[in-house]
């Protein structure tokens, strides 16, 4: 066994976990931080894959603006301080990254370019000029900040448990994906940047699979969010991201009429809205007969096509072989359909990533912190935020602390880690498909009801009872599948008890049996570890007469569907 001592463990080196180690690094230089990801060493999770847009507030915007778009966008939903913080800051970051050598898309009078968002008011992301390659170039950048600051890095070790002492998080266990060398890492302070929980419908989603939010529950943390999916617009036949820039610029989906039925479900913003309220149409669409839905770019402009093109990275791959196949994506027909991809729920923790848990911090993605909808560019600004102030925290929590003593018996939690390798049972796989088809179906994830959720309930139960605990694993490998498995299942029950739970309709949660806001409820739905499967469930109410800004006006009062 290798056993690692730090000062601050950073669990996941995305977006949140590396600006979390920058900071820290900044703030207290003596510090010892490890960032530890079970992907490789410097590839820097998702944000590897993404388009590079950042949402950020520059003049002439300002953030009390963009608040009062996020109050209206998320129906109410927004915890406005944590809102100001991340926004507040949001500028800094984008300069970070210009500092650094990243560059956003800027017009011929030297302007920077941006794309408005969902018909807010303020709202806008700036484009990265590389497109294709904006999100890589971020994660290069940042990595060779942290090389000369020396953060210690180390890849393809999935952490599977946390060191304690006491109700403290001291440290975690994991084991090497290839090897199956076991870990031990004791630390001060533990920041989870793990990223979100979710499904493995890609390559681009194969990471954020939960098994932090499983520990952290385990270990007292409280969860959020939790009944927000992300329900996203994907080609039926191929893996492609970019209608957050597109649909502003003109994009749209049609049914099988040719109709651009958005313009039917929202007369005030149309096709340019938020994909969780596209994605209700498509299904009901669908349903009424008027599939399959296909996606049309004849409205975007010939100035605009720039930001269509892949020039390098991942898209580029595929946007060259569907052009040998003979598919121009760009003219001809794409069938398109929503895909559940990722559990917008995460830790409940405040601005700085303090949780219900002694020395442990959350960060980025792993957090909760939007309520079901997205507008693009917001991931890439909070996550660098949230990440920057969790390692600031931990910067300061460490400087006059002792080294914990741990009592975690690791011995037992190395043999609950490594149960499922060597011995016969279920491979990872089947039980992954079986829970994608409990929560895949459109009236578990889009148009949700009690009867479904209920079937899906019961479904759930009886996969973690009976196929959970028969997985195997033949290498350590595929004992990394089993854990992440074991993880969507539980987030996948928390997914559809949250949603059992919230008897309403708001923001990126559809319930068609409750279509409209109970305006009794305008509060966070939290839970925390109960009795056997079942977690307490808590409202926090959000608390309007401590904020700047009421809640004036809704974004779901545009769509017919969800109004009061
Ligand atoms: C194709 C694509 C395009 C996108 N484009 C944009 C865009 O243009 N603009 C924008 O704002 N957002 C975009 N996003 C979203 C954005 O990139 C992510 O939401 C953001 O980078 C998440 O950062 P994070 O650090 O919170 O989580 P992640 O990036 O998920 O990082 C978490 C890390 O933790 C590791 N990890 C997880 N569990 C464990 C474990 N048990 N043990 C060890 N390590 C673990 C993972 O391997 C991962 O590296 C895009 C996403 C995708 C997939």
């Amino acid at each position: 066994m290798k056993n690692i001592s730090c000062d601050v463990l950073i669990l996941g080196g995305g977006s949140a976990g590396l600006w979390a180690a920058y900071s820290c690094a900044q703030k207290n230089p003596e510090a010892k931080i490890v960032i530890v990801d079970k992907g490789p060493r410097d590839w820097g999770g998702l944000m590897t894959m993404a388009g590079g847009d950042f949402e950020a507030v520059l003049a002439p915007d300002t953030v009390d603006q963009w608040i009062q778009d996020f109050v209206y966008y998320f129906d109410g939903l927004c915890d406005q301080k944590l809102m100001e913080e991340i926004l507040t800051r949001s500028r800094d970051r984008l300069e970070d990254y210009e500092r650094f050598g990243c560059e956003f898309f800027r017009t011929e009078d030297g302007s920077r370019k941006f794309v408005r968002q969902r018909g807010l008011d303020h709202v806008k992301l700036y484009p990265a000029r590389l497109k294709g390659r904006g999100g890589e170039l971020m994660v290069k950048n940042l990595v060779k900040q942290l090389a000369k600051m020396k953060v210690q890095r180390l890849g393809r070790i999935l952490l599977g448990a946390f060191l304690r002492e006491g109700e403290r998080v001291c440290g975690a266990l994991g084991f090497d994906s290839i090897s199956g060398e076991k870990y031990r890492f004791d630390a001060k302070v533990v920041i989870a940047a793990t990223g979100m929980g979710g499904w493995k419908t890609s390559y681009g989603k194969n990471t954020p699979t939960g098994e932090t939010m499983l520990m952290a529950y385990e270990a007292g943390a409280h969860l959020q969010n939790m009944e927000f999916g992300r329900v996203w617009n994907m080609p039926r036949l191929f893996g492609w991201e970019g209608q957050t820039v597109l649909m502003p610029l003109g994009a749209r989906f049609v049914n099988r009429n040719g109709e651009s039925f958005m313009d039917r479900y929202s007369p005030v913003l149309g096709p340019n809205t938020d994909p969780h309220y596209t994605t209700i149409a498509m299904a009901m669409e669908v349903r009424e007969g008027r599939g399959p839905i296909t996606f049309d770019l004849s409205n975007i402009k010939s100035e605009n096509l720039i930001l269509l093109r892949p020039q390098n990275g991942w898209q580029k791959l595929n946007y060259d072989k569907l052009s040998a196949l003979g598919l121009d994506l760009f003219h001809d027909s794409t069938e398109w359909v929503p895909q559940l991809t990722v559990a917008y729920g995460g830790i409940r923790a405040d601005a700085r990533g303090n949780t219900a848990v002694p020395g442990l911090l959350a960060a980025g993605t792993a957090r909760a912190t939007e309520p079901g909808v997205y507008a693009g560019g917001f991931a890439l600004m909070t996550t660098s935020v949230l990440g920057y102030m969790a390692g600031e925290n931990a910067a300061e929590l460490v400087a006059d602390m002792s080294a914990p003593k741990p009592d975690t018996d690791v011995e037992a939690e190395f043999a609950r880690m490594f149960a499922p390798l060597g011995k016969n049972g279920l491979h990872f796989k089947e039980v992954l498909r079986h829970i994608q088809s409990v929560v895949f179906p459109y009236d578990v994830s889009i148009i949700k009801t009690e009867e479904s959720l209920e079937r899906a309930r019961r479904e759930l139960v009886g996969i973690i009872e009976n196929e959970v605990p028969a997985m195997a694993a033949e290498d350590p490998h595929y004992l990394l599948k089993v854990t992440e498995t074991r993880a969507i299942a539980f987030v996948s029950l928390m997914y559809v008890l949250a949603s059992l739970e919230r008897r309403e309709t708001r923001a990126g949660h559809f319930r068609e049996d409750y279509p409209t806001r109970n305006e009794n409820d305008l509060a966070w739905l939290c839970l925390k570890k109960g009795q056997g499967m079942d977690p307490d469930f808590y409202r926090v109410r959000v608390p309007l007469e401590e904020y700047r800004f009421p809640v004036t006006r809704y974004y779901q009062d545009n769509f017919t569907f969800g109004k009061k």
